[in-house]
């Protein structure tokens, strides 16, 4: 039986990269069924700011599989992202990006380079959460979960088994973000010990960024959060020789979405000249996501011989002899069957199937004491003069413990060449070590406020199971 997949053919070169595409995969005896819906430009300028219509999700989260090419933001306007709205919308977490050397046939610096990136695609500073909170000072909240955690890392170390993939490695800031950060590495760790026969590993992000993209060689599966992710997965695809090449999945516990990474490009629009790699390499993504190996198999070979033999695009043929779209399909049709025989061939066939992963949530208890609260003030004053005031103000069960600005504690023993601005984070602690009720700090409040000054956030501050669960400020 075929496999109904939904299909967008999206903005600029989208339908002429979507229709290369799809030729290529059914004279290849893919067993699909595609469902065309519109998405992007013509719905955005229909007055739809999500760039998708109610009948579209209907037929993604029947057929749950998503083939899009690339689509037409248009500039200003309360347009919304419609990658980020389908990767929420359908919970697709795990964004995966194989990044491949094609060297000597498209020349870049590293000829060994095989790597893939697999990155957390929900969550971190990417959850959107930002506020002006003073004149001064703006915030973004970087929402780190363990299920997030959990999800993502099993992803990478499952990806790592089904695709014979010998290392994962992980990429955080947990030096500095000890606890959003910390959770990713601390949750790597433990999944990883469930992954014996995988070699493990954990970089700093910045010298992990910069040592893979000095020697990518060395690298096999990196995982990280959200927004490193973004940055890491375009750097190593222009490594690879260019972002045009690079296909991309989003998978999620039901649906998934696979697609080129490059945009519309409009100005390549109607001249049968784009390249439709990325693309096809996004629908050989797809065909193993739905169990179709063999045709997988079939088509990459097909295209790394292709792409052996001198064949491309405007865009890889910069010395002149270059076909067109349409032209360049029928020449990866025509070695339907072949392999390549200096780039290395693909095998999909017998590749364990993916199964899909559902987060089992394991509802352990853990005890929680509110032990004071960080409460943040908005205010142009001296750092010793609002120390003095909240000392006054702290009452009989809390004590002000420090205030610090922008992270760095200026009181009490401040340094006078510390920078303020108007944003004050202001660390109260019970007094007795006992857990506070939330009186107590509604009190405060109330105090805080009869004095004239402005509370403009509360973060309570919280043991978990009887450890602080809340980080020093610097110099506390
Ligand atoms: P782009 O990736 O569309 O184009 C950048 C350059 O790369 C273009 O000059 C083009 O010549 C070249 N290029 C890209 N893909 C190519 C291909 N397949 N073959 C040959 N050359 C190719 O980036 P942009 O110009 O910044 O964005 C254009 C539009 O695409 C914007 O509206 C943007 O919002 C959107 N966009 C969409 C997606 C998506 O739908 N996934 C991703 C990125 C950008």
């Amino acid at each position: 039986m075929k496999r109904a997949i939904t299909v967008a053919k999206g903005d600029g070169i989208g339908p002429e990269i979507m229709d290369a595409t799809l030729k290529i995969i059914l004279a290849a005896g893919a067993e699909i069924e595609p469902e065309f819906i519109d998405i992007g430009e013509k719905i955005y300028l229909a007055g739809n700011s999500a760039g998708i219509e109610p009948k579209s999700w209907e037929s993604l989260r029947r057929t749950k599989v998503f083939l899009k090419a690339p689509i037409t933001t248009p500039q200003g306007g309360g347009f919304k992202s419609l990658n980020v709205t389908t990767r929420k919308a359908l919970g697709l977490y795990a964004n995966v990006r194989p990044c491949v050397s094609y060297d000597p046939f498209i020349k870049n610096k590293h000829p060994e380079m095989d790597l893939v990136i697999v990155r957390e695609n929900e969550e971190d500073c990417y959850a959107g959460i930002e506020h002006q909170q003073t004149p001064e000072v703006v915030q973004c909240l970087k929402l780190i979960s363990r299920p997030g955690c959990e999800k993502i890392v099993r992803y990478a170390f499952e990806y790592a088994v089904r695709n014979k993939r010998k290392k994962v490695t992980c990429f955080t800031k947990d030096n500095i973000m000890k606890m959003t950060d910390g959770l990713f590495h601390k949750v790597f760790d433990e999944i990883g010990e469930e992954y014996p026969s995988i070699e493990k590993e954990h970089w700093i992000i910045d010298i992990g960024m910069a040592k893979m993209a000095d020697t990518p060689e060395i690298f096999d599966v990196i995982v990280m959060p959200n927004l490193y992710g973004d940055i890491a997965s375009d750097v190593a695809a222009q490594i690879a020789g260019s972002v045009g090449l690079a296909g991309s999945s989003n998978i999620g516990e039901e649906c998934s979405m696979f697609e080129a990474i490059h945009g519309s490009a409009p100005k390549r629009a109607g001249q049968n000249v784009a390249n439709p790699s990325g693309l096809l390499l996004g629908a050989i993504l797809m065909l193993q996501h739905i169990d179709q190996n063999e045709v997988a198999t079939n088509v990459h070979n097909a295209w790394l011989k292709t792409i052996e033999d001198g064949v491309g695009t405007y865009d890889i043929k910069r010395d002149g002899g270059s076909v067109s779209t349409s032209e360049f399909a029928d020449e990866v049709i025509k070695r339907l069957g072949q392999k390549p025989t200096k780039l290395k061939a693909v095998d999909y066939t017998g590749a364990p199937s993916q199964k899909p992963m559902k987060y089992q949530d394991t509802g352990k208890a853990i005890k929680r004491e509110l032990n004071g609260a960080d409460v943040f003030i908005c205010a142009k004053i001296a750092a010793d003069d609002l120390g003095k005031k909240l000392e006054s103000l702290a009452g009989e069960d809390l004590k002000l413990s420090m205030i610090s600005n922008r992270g760095a504690k200026v009181y009490p023993n401040g340094l006078p060449e510390t920078f303020c601005t108007d944003h004050w984070r202001c660390r109260f602690l019970v007094k007795n070590g006992s857990p506070a009720k939330h009186s107590v700090i509604r009190d405060l409040l109330g105090r805080i406020e009869e004095a004239d000054l402005e509370w403009i956030k509360l973060e309570g501050l919280y043991k978990f199971d009887g450890e602080r669960a809340y980080s020093l400020g610097q110099g506390e």
